[in-house]
């Protein structure tokens, strides 16, 4: 027997509907590239989101087609977000600080058909279009009188000239949830890169469980800055679970120096922002060294990569702003875990209690994990024994477009390629990234907790840690380190800083003084370049 309940399909024009009916008077609120503050309301987007939708129709895109964007986060590549996904083309967001070969291969490896671009990224355009011939417009995001002049792109019109003509009305089409909506490509600091193709369903779950209290805990009363890009796994999904709260939203366009975002913090009275652990140690570092606070800004969402102890107790000490720390993937939407506290943390002390926030937390409701061990047999949840993580979810990958690399999946569950510890509390802390941890002697050592002890000296500004080959342990740890500008240490001064925090062991052989750390497109650390960059060193060791 069948529930008699109103079967409607989850998709992502739902989303943007109840936005503008029930918090059409929210703010989108937007640097742009330009340089100046645009506002708008949830109303404007849902508006001219169906312009756009229209203006596909007019161009002839079938369904499931894709349309590209190599944009910041703003108002347009808002409307671009449910303009085309609503009207059931697949909307594919770019990565724009890969390589522009990279680029190339992934426009032709999605069969872009329209690929929508902000202005400052027109010399990047102009670089790989004659290697697109799928794509048969693009658009640059700026009004009819600034489209960029000469410059040898075929058919290139400006997004509000494309828009223009369009009818403000569009009856969103019913179909099937589990159709496409969106897709990303990993970012391929783990190999080439491959695509992650959400659904309407998908998109949906992942958004709703993300707005929960224990997630991400949106209301209609935040104002949200994603300073995470919207080209990086949807700016963590921030632009469907603001439109299905009501949020305000508040876009940095591409000014993500410390300055910038704490302007726009205090100027919009931003309560919830979400960004990687490098975007937050400028704006840190922009505030510390200025005197600066912040008025309203209460939580701080920071996932992407391990969040050192010393930024949250800076956000918590200095700021009163909570982080929470969060862990996700491409593959999984991106959210799987957030660490939110439960009742009996609240009274821990203040040590016992970042113990825990470092953890990357426990798992969004609906989502499911384990850690294994290398013959796949199940670890236990005690907060030491680690293994390979394994997730499974609604929101999870089952398969890479065109089927790239096989059939990831292992009984059912996707192996993240992390390692990790789950206690007894179901809080997941990420040891390492499998290939990332050194083995030393037979034992195993996380650069995370290496590289952690490091950013805490107030003069550490990057620390990255790898291992180098040691004639006896085989792998030793070496810490690679940038120093605050101004700010001095010595090897020797370094190395006695992990004395008593870490075993003896574990302290690293040697620290490599450099003036920048390689960073990927996601601002993480790539560790296979600085590898690469360190492959002449050589540990000078009197041991045999
Ligand atoms: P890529 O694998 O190409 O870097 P992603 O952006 O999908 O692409 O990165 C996912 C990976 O980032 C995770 O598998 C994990 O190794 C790392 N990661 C994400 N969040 C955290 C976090 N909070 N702490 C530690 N590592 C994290």
């Amino acid at each position: 027997m069948l529930g008699l309940m109103q079967v409607r399909p989850l998709l992502i024009s739902n989303l943007i509907h109840f936005a503008e009916r029930h918090h059409g008077e929210a703010e989108i609120v937007s640097r742009r590239v330009e340089g100046d503050i645009h506002r708008c309301t949830w109303v404007d987007v849902a508006r001219r989101a169906r312009c756009v939708a229209n203006a596909l129709d007019a161009d002839k895109l079938a369904f499931s087609d894709r349309v590209a964007t190599l944009a910041w986060n703003g108002y347009r590549h808002l409307e671009l977000f449910y303009g085309v996904s609503g009207s059931g083309r697949v909307l594919h967001t770019i990565n724009p600080r890969l390589h522009p070969d990279q680029i190339a291969w992934i426009i032709n490896h999605a069969e872009d058909q329209v690929l929508a671009f902000d202005t400052n990224f027109l010399p990047l355009v102009q670089a790989v279009h004659t290697q697109c011939p799928t794509v048969k417009k693009w658009v640059a995001l700026a009004d009819a009188d600034k489209l960029p002049q000469d410059t040898g792109i075929p058919n290139l019109v400006s997004y509000e000239a494309w828009i223009a003509g369009q009818a403000d009305t569009y009856d969103w089409p019913e179909f099937d949830e589990n159709s496409a909506s969106s897709m990303c490509y990993t970012s391929g600091t783990t190999g080439n890169p491959k695509g992650v193709l959400y659904s309407h369903r998908s998109t949906t779950l992942h958004a709703l469980a993300a707005t929960l209290p224990d997630a991400m805990n949106l209301s209609a009363r935040e104002s949200v800055l994603p300073v995470v890009p919207m080209f990086h796994v949807s700016a963590w999904g921030l632009p469907y679970s603001a439109a299905l709260a009501g949020c305000k939203l508040v876009f940095p366009g591409p000014a993500q120096d410390g300055k910038s975002i704490h302007g726009l913090i205090e100027a919009e009275k931003v309560t919830f922002a979400a960004g990687v652990p490098t975007v937050w140690q400028m704006l840190l570092a922009h505030t510390q060294g200025n005197g600066l606070k912040f008025s309203t800004l209460k939580r701080t969402m920071i996932g992407g990569s391990a969040c050192p102890p010393a930024m949250i107790n800076a956000f918590r000490d200095q700021y009163g702003v909570d982080v929470l720390h969060a862990w996700g993937m491409t593959e999984t939407s991106p959210l799987g875990t957030l660490c939110m506290l439960k009742e009996k943390h609240l009274s821990l002390e203040t040590e016992a209690q970042l113990a825990i926030r470092l953890k990357q937390g426990r798992a969004l409701s609906g989502l499911d994990m384990k850690i294994v061990d290398t013959d796949g047999k199940e670890l236990p949840w005690d907060g030491e024994t680690y293994g390979d993580l394994l997730v499974k979810g609604p929101w999870v990958i089952k398969a890479y477009f065109k089927s790239e690399g096989g059939d990831p999946l292992v009984d059912g569950w996707f192996p993240t390629g992390d390692v990790a510890t789950i206690d007894a509390d179901g809080f997941m802390q990420i040891t390492d990234r499998s290939k990332d941890l050194i083995k030393s002697g037979g034992e195993w050592i996380s650069s995370i907790d290496i590289e952690n002890i490091a950013v805490a000296h107030p003069a550490v500004a990057i620390a990255a840690c790898i291992s180098a080959h040691h004639p006896k342990w085989e792998e030793r740890p070496i810490i690679a380190v940038v120093k605050k500008p101004g700010a001095e240490v010595t090897r020797e001064e370094l190395l006695a800083f992990y004395e008593g925090k870490t075993a003896k062991w574990q302290i690293p052989d040697d620290v490599v003084f450099m003036e920048s750390i390689p960073i990927g497109a996601t601002g993480k650390i790539l560790k296979m370049r600085l590898r690469e960059q360190l492959a002449d060193y050589r540990l000078t060791t009197t041991e045999a």
